[in-house]
């Protein structure tokens, strides 16, 4: 008899982000900015120094120390992984057992379905609200009516660059906490916005915070993310995880980076400044072409935006050489360098400017009229 895969595996497909070169990428919510010449040339030096033929430190001590100062914390509550998707995984895998049901929201970031089937918990979805936000006390609702274990969420969301303030999340943790329920918060943007609860992340017994340093530190390509949490929490991902899991050179890379707040806070205050400029934009057009776009004011550093032409406009920028995010209802870009700003506006006035001609031409040939997406 053949080997066979299982079930859960014969129902996955690769994760399939654009394969290509493009001109312009603001489809993954990276940072726009590359390390400047002098940080750069630290990083190296700090590769330099290490001992190649030894394991990595498996507590990655230095740098959490650097990743704990940087945001005035406590760095005995800090864990380092392979990105925050590993943390993910680790989560899903070790803190619920097989069968027990978790719940997250919909739109939000895919992952955490994702490791959730992988580790074969059952997943509760809460459909947001038509505006795409939702409310607190309902979701608390429904994990108790659902009998969840864990609720997943990312603050300020991923795709919808809405986020729960403070007051809010620290009234979801503490309502279930009493419920023995744990609160999964993922903040990767949270460097873009002011409402973190990093500083009180200890005060709950039930509350795991993550951050990563893909987005705002910009450093996707050293994999690197952290989990905060209480001692005991802690210690449990610590035991959980894989002892090498962070690799020497993103333990040296990022410790360079992470211990130099000029320029990370620089860096921040562009790329707030391009979401701002990106946004201005976006809502000119959407004055321009009234019913065609609708966009959001975001707190995160991606445009989240509907449009009733989505999947031809992402097709056509494509063809331009410039990269978005497609996701069916909606399309996600994320905020650029100022030229990149710039062209992606250019293209998109171009865009509808031509739909507006062939919706006119089409109105009178054949008596339809596109009425635009409201929602
Ligand atoms: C980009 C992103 C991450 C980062 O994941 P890494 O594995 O650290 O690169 C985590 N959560 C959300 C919601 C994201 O959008």
């Amino acid at each position: 008899m053949a080997y066979q895969l299982t079930q859960k595996l014969r129902d996955l497909t690769p994760y399939d982000p654009l394969a290509g070169k493009f001109k312009i990428r603001l489809d993954a919510n990276e940072s726009f900015l590359q390390p400047d010449k002098h940080m750069k040339a630290k990083m190296l030096e700090s590769i330099s120094k290490i001992e190649f033929n030894r394991y990595p430190d498996p507590t990655a001590r230095t740098v959490c120390h650097a990743f704990a100062d940087y945001y005035g914390i406590n760095p005995a509550l800090v864990t380092a992984g392979n990105g925050s998707d590993e943390l993910i995984s680790i989560l899903a895998n070790c803190f619920f057992a097989k069968g027990e049901k978790v719940l997250t929201v919909s739109p939000d970031f895919s992952m955490y379905r994702f490791y959730s089937m992988l580790a074969e918990l059952d997943s509760v979805v809460m459909q947001k609200e038509s505006d795409l936000t939702f409310c607190p006390e309902k979701l608390l609702q429904k994990a108790i009516s659902e009998n969840v274990v864990g609720v997943l969420l990312s603050n300020p969301c991923n795709p919808t660059s809405h986020g729960l303030e403070k007051n809010q999340v620290l009234w979801l943790a503490g309502k279930l906490s009493e419920k023995g329920i744990l609160l999964i918060l993922d903040e990767a943007y949270m460097d873009f916005w002011n409402q973190s609860v990093l500083p009180q992340v200890a005060e709950y017994d039930n509350l795991i915070l993550l951050r990563t340093c893909s987005k705002a530190i910009g450093l996707a390509a050293i994999r690197l993310g952290f989990a905060v949490a209480n001692p005991t929490l802690t210690q449990a991902m610590q035991s959980a995880k894989s002892p090498y899991n962070v690799n020497s050179m993103t333990q040296a890379v990022a410790t360079v980076a992470l211990e130099d707040r000029a320029y990370l806070d620089h860096c921040m205050m562009q790329i707030k400044q391009s979401r701002e400029d990106l946004f201005v934009g976006i809502t000119h057009l959407s004055q321009k072409y009234p019913n065609e776009i609708m966009v959001h004011k975001p707190v995160t550093n991606f445009v989240f935006v509907k449009t009733g032409h989505n999947q031809e406009l992402f097709g056509w920028l494509l063809d331009q050489s410039v990269a978005i995010r497609y996701m069916g209802e909606y399309l996600r870009i994320t905020a650029g360098s100022p030229d990149e700003n710039q062209e992606v506006l250019q293209l998109l006035d171009v865009f509808f400017k031509r739909l507006g001609k062939e919706e006119k031409h089409e109105n009178n040939s054949a008596g339809t009229q596109y009425k635009g997406n409201k929602n």
